[in-house]
Order: structure tokens, then C-alpha cells, then sequence
């Protein structure tokens, strides 16, 4: 069947519901489309089952460390299936809300299907073609599947399929430092895997600077997780019906035999299948669809948001890029991706989250800058709650003191991040932040205090 529409928007993810809402609001003709889970990645397989199972592998570390805090304990066992199904019960109640919203938004007609390109304007959903004025790509990501050696002959999870599991891996082998695997890697030991992590490079979470990555390397080291870096040829192979990675490692064992692999390593955006050429849409060569820096792609009045845009790889980043597109279209505004200060947290126990320019950012980029920092072990908060990894950092820019970037690794460091962040906003220095006075004892009370120890960065 054919119809007409102002606006259609292609995958429910954490741009498309609200931009769709907020059309069909002002009066436009709405066409969603979703292929598969309403709320797309951040609600199914990322965000909200990952930290649903971080919450439940913190109360097992808890109540394994319970005698620290004069508290006795019994035998502490993880039952994965009730993990599982404390997971699946949050996850679909934020799901079906996604739902439950668009198809009663009116304005908003929702599709169930995989939307394909026939045209500049047309989109075809299995038997319904669609006409629009304006089109919204929010098509998302999905797991790597790398082509290395021995893919096909070994079973493999991906971030995906591990959310699944309702058996223990005995001993879970992640291939892939960064975010992805960290998080389920120290997840798993937590609730009784014997876990490895496997990278090629010479440091876990590569993006982060390099005093971050010893201190996640010390986190790991003290809950019993192997780590095995600069795994120059990892390929999965079997032996003796195990699991197993195979590396061309510096030192240690060439084969790392486990019952479970995790492969995180990377994603890829989900364009492929789009048929994008048949509206002008460019991709670049990494298959993420060109825009500029307000969202435009190649195409007139095609627009393409979230992860598959390659500006951001977050939740917030996905959710902004609706903001600045509904508020340019209906407000006649102008903001731009280019505005968006950069901010993400890693989710292992304690939480590294980070603001604006890295130390080894500020250090290439050559600006003349001061840098403040504070161990965990000095901020009483943490003392008091016995948690004291990591540490605190704030770069400042030498001549005009206005704050370059800052990192909060350790306890309470995702919502402590956030004062830093305002201040960013606000184009305010470093004195805004010396002169306000925050509640103790509180981990960011502890903020004001680095950045009045700042020296200069050599
Ligand atoms: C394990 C994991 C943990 C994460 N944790 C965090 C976190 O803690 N914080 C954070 O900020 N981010 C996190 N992320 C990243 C976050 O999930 C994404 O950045 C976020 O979901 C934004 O995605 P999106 O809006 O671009 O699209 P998605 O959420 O990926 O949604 C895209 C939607 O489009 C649909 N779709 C695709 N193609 C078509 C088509 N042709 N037709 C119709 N529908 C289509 C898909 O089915 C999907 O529903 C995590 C990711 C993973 C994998």
C-alpha cells in the first residue's frame, strides 16, 4: 500500500522515537519504522541490560567483600537465570514503553519491518511503500564480526548473545579491551567466571590515557581477571572441544582455552542493507552515512542520526542528534553536532567517566595547559565506602584558564563528572569551579580542590 508523509523516520533507537513524538506534536505526518526492538541497542542489548547485570555483579562483589565492612556473610552464589530474568523485566518494560508511546502518538504511524530506499523520497517496507518529505536515518550499530582466522569453526558471543546466557561460563575468554569487553568481562568474574582479556594492543582501553588504563589493568589484577596484551595473531581456534583464542603473544601461553569467547571488538553501522544510493546518500569508507555538522546527509532533506552517523558512539550523543535536528526543522535553529562537548563514562566498577580533551590530547595538541590531580585513596569519600581505585584529573588551558577536560575514575565518578561538564557548557575557568563549594563528604566535593592544585603541565 502507498501513502504520504512529511517525515519518516527509519529505526527506533534513541533518536527516532523522540524525533517522531515530538513531528507528530507540531502537526507533521509521521511514519516510523522498526525491524526489530523498539529502542533499539541502548535498551535491549546495551546500556540497560549491561548495567541491569553491572548492578547485580556489584552486589555479588559486595557481598563477597562484605567481612571488610564488619558484616557477616554466607557463601556468595550468582544465580545467572534469575540475573537473566531481573534483566529481561527491566528491559521490557522499557521496550514495550517505546511502543506503547509511538503507537499512541498521534500523527504517528508505526511500521514493523526493514525499511529499503526505492527512491530520493521512497521507502519501501515489505509490502507498504512510503513517500516522505523529510527522512531520518536512526539505523544504529551492531557487533563486529571480525573475518580472523577460525570464525567459522569455533561458537562465538557476541555483546549481543551473551545477554542471553543462563549458565555460568566456566571460564570466559574476551577478545577486545575496550569498553564493550571490560564491562562484561569483570561483569563474569564477578559473578564466578574465570575470565581472560585478550588485546592486541599494549594497554586495555586504548582510548583512554595511559594512567587510566594502569589502573583498570590494577582493578582487574585484584579480582583475579588474566589479561593478556599485545596479542599481535588472535584466532579462534578448537582444541580438545574447547573454546579456545589463539595469540602470537610477547610472553606467556600461545593459546588461551576457555569455555565461552567473547568477541568485542568493535561495531558497524547498520547501512549496508539501506539501499542508500538510491536517494544520493553517501557512506564513508567505513560504511557510516556522511553528514555535515547539522546532521544533513548528501541528499536533500535525508538526515541521519545516532551511531550510524559516526559523530558519537552514545546514548547521549544519539539523543542530541535529535535535539539539534527537531530543533532546527521546528525552531529554525541552528545548532550543530560541532557544539557537543565530548563525555562518556566506562561502566566497570569504579566507573571511569571522562569530559572534554584527554591529558594525551591536550600533551599533542601542543596548548600550553595546567593539570590538577588527586588519588582516590585522598578522597575521603571513598575511603569511608572502602573504594578507593583510581583517581581524579583536571586540564586547564595555561593562558585563558578555561577548562580543557577532566577525568573522574573511581566511585561515583559518572554523576561526579557532570559539574565539570556544566562549567564546560557555560565557556566558565577553572575559578568557577575554586570558588563553589560542594557537599561533603561527597566525591566531587573533592573537584574544587584539584583545580586549585593545578601545575603545569610539562
Ligand atoms: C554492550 C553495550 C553497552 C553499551 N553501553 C552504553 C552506555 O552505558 N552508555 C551509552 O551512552 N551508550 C552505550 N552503548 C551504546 C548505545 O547503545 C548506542 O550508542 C545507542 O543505542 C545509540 O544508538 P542509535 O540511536 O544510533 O541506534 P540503535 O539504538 O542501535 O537503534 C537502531 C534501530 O534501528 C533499527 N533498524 C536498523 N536498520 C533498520 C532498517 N533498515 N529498517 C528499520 N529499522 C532498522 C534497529 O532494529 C534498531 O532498533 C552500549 C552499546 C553496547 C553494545
Amino acid at each position: 500500500m502507498k501513502s504520504s508523509y512529511d517525515a519518516i523516520v527509519i529505526g527506533a533507537g534513541q533518536a527516532g522515537p523522540s524525533l517522531a513524538v515530538r513531528l507528530a506534536g507540531a502537526g507533521r505526518k509521521v511514519a516510523m519504522v522498526e525491524r526489530h526492538l523498539f529502542g533499539g541497542t541502548c535498551v535491549n542489548t546495551g546500556c540497560t541490560p549491561t548495567k541491569t547485570m553491572v548492578a547485580s555483579a556489584h552486589a555479588a562483589h559486595l557481598a563477597r567483600r562484605a567481612r571488610d565492612f564488619g558484616v557477616a556473610a554466607g557463601e556468595v552464589t550468582v544465580d545467572m537465570r534469575a540475573v537473566k530474568a531481573r534483566k529481561d523485566a527491566i528491559v521490557m518494560k522499557s521496550r514495550t514503553g517505546v511502543e506503547k508511546w509511538l503507537r499512541g502518538t498521534e500523527n504517528c504511524t508505526v511500521f514493523t519491518g526493514q525499511a529499503v530506499l526505492e527512491g530520493p523520497k521512497t521507502v519501501r517496507v515489505g509490502e507498504d511503500v512510503l513517500e516522505g518529505g523529510h527522512i531520518f536515518f536512526n539505523v544504529g550499530a551492531r557487533p563486529l564480526v571480525p573475518n580472523m582466522p577460525g570464525v567459522d569453526s569455533v561458537p562465538f558471543l557476541t555483546s549481543t548473545s551473551i545477554l542471553d546466557l543462563e549458565e555460568l561460563p566456566r571460564h570466559l575468554v574476551v577478545v577486545g579491551g575496550g569498553y564493550v569487553g571490560l564491562e562484561f568481562a569483570q561483569m563474569f568474574r564477578r559473578f564466578g567466571s574465570e575470565v581472560t582479556v585478550i588485546d592486541k594492543s599494549p594497554r586495555l582501553a586504548t582510548h583512554e590515557d595511559e594512567d587510566a588504563s594502569a589502573v583498570i589493568h590494577e582493578v582487574f589484577e585484584s579480582e583475579g581477571i588474566q589479561v593478556r596484551l599485545n596479542a599481535t595473531c588472535i584466532h579462534l581456534e578448537n582444541r580438545d572441544g574447547e573454546a579456545g583464542v589463539g595469540l602470537d603473544c610477547n610472553e606467556g601461553a600461545p593459546h588461551i582455552g576457555g569455555s565461552h569467547v567473547l568477541l568485542a571488538i568493535g561495531r558497524v553501522p547498520n547501512t549496508s542493507d539501506l539501499n542508500l544510493a538510491a536517494a544520493g546518500v553517501d557512506m564513508d569508507e567505513r560504511g557510516y552515512i556522511k553528514v555535515d555538522d547539522q546532521l544533513r546527509t548528501t541528499a536533500p532533506d535525508v538526515f541521519a542520526l545516532g551511531d550510524c552517523n559516526g559523530r558519537g558512539a552514545f546514548t547521549h550523543t544519539s539523543y542530541n542528534d535529535y535535539e539539534i535536528a527537531a530543533d532546527n526543522l521546528l525552531k529554525g535553529e541552528s545548532r550543530r553536532v560541532s557544539d557537543r562537548i565530548p563525555v562518556h563514562a566506562l561502566y566497570i566498577d569504579p566507573p571511569l567517566a571522562s569530559v572534554g580533551m584527554s591529558e594525551a590530547e591536550v600533551r599533542k595538541s601542543g596548548t600550553p595547559a595546567l593539570m590538577g590531580k588527586r588519588a582516590m585513596t585522598r578522597v575521603s569519600r571513598a575511603i569511608e565506602k572502602g573504594e578507593t581505585f583510581g583517581f581524579m584529573k583536571v586540564l586547564v588551558d595555561r593562558e585563558t584558564q578555561h577548562i580543557l577536560g577532566a577525568t573522574v575514575f573511581g566511585t561515583g565518578g559518572d554523576e561526579a563528572i557532570h559539574c565539570v561538564l556544566t562549567a564546560m557548557y557555560a565557556r566558565q575557568t577553572a575559578a568557577l569551579l575554586t570558588h563553589s563549594v560542594h557537599i561533603h563528604p561527597t566525591v566531587a566535593e573533592l573537584i574544587p580542590t584539584v583545580f586549585g592544585e593545578l601545575k603545569p603541565l610539562e
